[in-house]
């Protein structure tokens, strides 16, 4: 028979796959004799069974449910569902990756319209007994039976009101009395049955929402953001409850070992006298810096400290710990290793290194390559923000700089922000609901919560500045604008964020580039000494790649020469090339664009110093370059010395129904070889007089785009190479130059040892590789790949993080047959997926030599590099 349950002693922090991250560590604590209230999980084997079986859990792992109940209430000495003193539990999610925010949890379960009295019997706290009651039919309601949270605090608002008092601890047994009624019957009302009673009911029904939690929208969103694969399943941990509501010795609360923000050692945290965890979290009241225990109950802030210290050097990484005390009584709720900014993640994986504790490859490892976005962010440009007029103040969640338009609901913020605005999403407090609204949002500001409240943490975790806890803010979400400072701040107004300072300024202000650390480079000189990839970049003009090498990069690997075109003065020249009616015509034009397409590489080359440089030749649709405005028309005409009708008469001839898969490529070459011709004298002539200006020794790479067949590469090769070796003679060069190609089409990939014997490297052009294999086009995928990751077709965005199933087996295939046709063949990549990490550690899993990515993603990619190379060998261990 399968193990579904595990009682927390016989588990282990190992054991993270089944147990998830919240039961396997709260198996360790128990190990290592903490104070944990002791419990059970269901594993994440449950939840997919659950899953498989049509969302049924099988009667073999409801027996096993049972049986630890059993244990756990001879351990407690109390019985679940029993009138006079009743067990109470814990009913909480936890997955493989934690997932803030995305899972729901049940706090009281086991109490019903009995118990409640016995249990106020029983602890003499009446109070307490009603206050535990009414929020476990809360949540329950929320989280079990989906119906919302708000209607709920409208129902404890309108009786605090009624009363004339502002916090819920003022409210009495008796009315809280009034409170449990007045939920029931609005439970009755949303769902037409009464509240359930029976416990093994409630308990049933908890463990179901959990595992329904899993798939969840927003926790589907989450898990594509964060590479988290939809078959893990969810772990059910089921604890004794203790209570941090049973009054003013008690008390609930976070924290963390060091300042998630910034890195710093030392303890970090908020807890609130008198309350249950979810009030911490949820930022409904504001809470108390954690020093402030020490203060209140000396003795349980220093065994605090003692187990944080302990954990911490057990797990030997920042931890982020839930605590309660129950009546001067101190208890571990869970610990993990916590969530933190980029910027924190390596100051305290350098501490962690200089204190002895971690190896530099454990750094390295401990980085979440993506996150180093957050380091490349802005801040405001300092002059502007001196003229800037602060709104107010409150707490700085999460740091970088942030300006866009105001709007109050995460739907808003998306569709606004889909339509090219910068947005700050605006909010009395976040929910996961939120999670699409806060990702589209340059910012985020609440007018509730600490800095371990959802939009807290969750901003920190996506690298977006966020200001929470603005209680100066007087806000009307419904007829959407604010009141802060003086100032109404409607729907579509423009305001700024500091997450770094929290302050909160009228109007647009202008922000500066983010600079790094000398951590980050301290990170990076260990990532660059374990990596096998090297990393290249993507860029077009001198100053990306100028950037580039700033940030790391080791060559170019992509230069797209479409991309020089468009400048005012260049365009003309090439519209007149397009619509050149003989060949004669187009080399005029041509001629003109050399000196233009020779200073750009001139200029790109300088700035590489003799790192290599790949120039891909023209691929684009010509269509792209044509006027459309009736000036721009004309002026064509007039510079042709045709009419404006035949220049709109060869636009038409030059429509086609698929331009993607249209004149394109290394199809424009072949049939205007003159356009080829021009290419390379410029990087040959630009690469021969920087060499000799500079002393370099460049090795031009010309690229040829959209091959699928190998008498198509040789074709346009031939011209290149004859102009080459023109251009050496006409400079008496013996420069040396490489001709290589894309596989961006799936054809190439399959015939690539064919290819290889004309390439002297591959670069994967996985944008069009993707496009080509899934038939989607790249444009707009978008509008339908929504559907898909609802209806859990896809999981991600297969032009973001590269589909190995798929498109990874061409690049494979087309590596292996590449090398057997030439076994000295250099590989890369240039797609999008260069710089991300899953893709990067395929790339090196297949083993290219480099991949090549934008400027700002280069460190991702060098650490992401790192990462693949170090796990590959510790694998093989
Ligand atoms: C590609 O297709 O992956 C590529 C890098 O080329 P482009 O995006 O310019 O089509
Ligand atoms: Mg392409």
């Amino acid at each position: 028979m399968a193990k579904w349950v595990y009682l927390f002693k016989e588990g282990n922090a190992d054991m993270k796959n089944l147990l998830g991250g919240k039961g396997a560590n709260l198996a360790e604590m128990t190990n290592l004799g903490l104070p944990i209230p002791q419990g059970f999980t269901v594993t994440t084997e449950a939840c997919t069974d659950y899953y498989d079986k049509g969302k049924q859990i099988s009667d073999e792992i409801k027996g096993q449910i049972f049986d630890a109940l059993k244990v756990l209430e001879e351990q407690q000495g109390k019985e679940f569902g029993n009138v006079d003193d009743p067990l109470l539990v814990s009913v909480r999610s936890g997955a493989r990756a934690s997932m803030p925010g995305m899972m729901d949890t049940i706090l009281n379960l086991g109490l019903n319209d009995e118990s409640v009295e016995g249990f106020a019997k029983k602890t003499g706290n009446a109070r307490f007994a009603y206050d535990s009651y009414r929020r476990f039919i809360q949540m329950f309601s929320d989280v079990v039976m989906e119906v919302s949270k708000s209607k709920f605090e409208k129902v404890l608002e309108g009786i605090k009101e009624a009363k004339g008092v502002h916090d819920d601890t003022d409210l009495d047994a008796d009315d809280l009395k009034d409170v449990i009624v007045k939920f029931k019957d609005l439970y009755k009302k949303e769902l037409g049955t009464d509240f359930p009673q029976n416990p093994v009911d409630q308990l049933m029904e908890a463990v179901k929402a959990v595992f329904r939690s899993w798939d969840n929208p927003r926790a589907i969103v989450y898990r594509r953001m964060n590479d988290i694969p939809g078959n893990w399943g969810t772990a059910v941990s089921v604890q004794a409850m203790v209570f941090g509501n049973m009054g003013n010795t008690s008390g609930t609360g976070v924290a963390f070992t060091r300042n998630p923000s910034t890195g710093e050692k030392g303890i970090f945290g908020e807890y609130l006298i008198n309350a249950q965890g979810e009030d911490v979290v949820a930022g409904i009241r504001t809470p108390q810096p954690i020093t402030q225990l020490e203060k209140d109950l000396p003795e349980c802030f220093a065994e605090f400290m003692k187990i944080a210290n302990k954990l911490e050097e057990h797990y030997k990484d920042m931890q982020d710990m839930e605590f309660t005390i129950q009546e001067g009584r101190l208890f571990f709720l869970q610990t993990r290793n916590g969530k933190r900014t980029a910027h924190a993640a390596i100051h305290i994986a350098c501490d962690l290194v200089d204190e002895g504790k971690i190896d530099e490859k454990t750094a390295v490892l401990r980085i979440d390559a993506k996150a180093l976005d957050q380091l490349l962010h802005p801040t405001f440009d300092t002059e502007a923000l001196k003229a800037g007029k602060v709104l107010g103040s409150a707490l700085p969640a999460s740091p970088g700089a942030a300006a866009g338009r105001v709007y109050f609901t995460a739907e808003d913020a998306k569709n606004h922000n889909d339509a090219g605005e910068r947005v700050i999403l605006v909010r009395k407090e976040t929910s996961p609901e939120d999670i699409e609204g806060m990702s589209a949002a340059e910012g985020i500001l609440t007018v509730r919560g600490g800095m371990t409240s959802h939009a807290a943490v969750v901003a920190r975790g996506m690298g977006t500045a966020c200001v929470s806890g603005c209680g100066e803010i007087k806000i009307d979400e419904a007829d959407k604008y604010f009141e802060l400072g003086g100032e109404v701040i409607k729907e579509g107004d423009y305001i700024s964020l500091d997450g770094s300072t929290g302050d909160i300024y009228l109007g647009d202000i202008q922000t500066t580039e983010a600079s790094i650390s000398g951590n980050f480079h301290r990170l990076m000189d260990w990532a660059d000494k374990y990596r096998k990839l090297k990393v290249r970049t993507n860029a077009d003009t001198p100053s990306d790649a100028e950037n580039a090498i700033k940030l790391g990069a080791e060559g170019i690997g992509l230069c797209r020469t479409e991309h020089m075109f468009f400048e005012p003065e260049r365009i003309p020249k090439i519209r007149r090339m397009i619509l050149s009616k003989t060949v004669e015509d187009r080399e005029e034009a041509l001629n003109e664009l050399i000196p233009y397409q020779k200073g750009d590489f001139k200029a790109i080359y300088e700035v590489m110093e003799g790192h290599p440089v790949t120039i891909r030749f023209l691929d684009p649709p010509l269509h792209e370059f044509l006027p459309t405005e009736e000036e721009d028309i004309i002026a064509l005409a007039e510079d042709m010395g045709i009419t404006p009708e035949e220049v709109k008469e060869t636009c038409e001839s030059l429509h086609e129904f698929n331009p993607m898969m249209g004149h394109r490529g290394c199809r424009l070459a072949v049939t205007y070889p003159e356009i080829a011709k021009m290419q390379t004298r410029a990087v040959m002539e630009a690469a021969i007089e920087v060499n000799a200006e500079k002393g370099l020794n460049i090795v031009p790479e010309i690229m040829i785009p959209l091959v699928g067949e190998r008498k198509e590469l040789k074709f346009v090769k031939d011209i290149v190479v004859e102009t080459a070796e023109t251009v050496k003679q006409e400079k008496g060069s013996d420069i040396k130059y490489m001709i290589g190609t894309m596989i961006e089409i799936p054809r190439a990939a399959l015939l690539a040892d064919e290819i290889a014997a004309e390439a002297e490297f591959f670069s994967f052009g996985t944008n069009d590789l993707t496009q080509m294999t899934f038939g989607f086009s790249r444009d707009d995928a978008g509008k339908f790949l929504d559907a898909y990751y609802k209806n859990k077709i896809y999981e991600s965005d297969p032009f973001a993080r590269l589909d190995q199933s798929g498109v990874g087996q061409l690049v494979q295939i087309a590596v292996e047959r590449g090398r057997k046709g030439r076994p000295e063949i250099k590989l890369g990549i240039c797609g999008e997926h260069g710089g991300d990490p899953s893709s990067v550690e395929f790339c090196h899993q297949v083993g290219l030599d480099y991949v090549s990515c934008s400027p700002f993603r280069v460190p991702i990619a060098r650490l992401a590099a790192a990462q693949a190379a170090i796990k590959q060998a510790d694998a093989k261990k």
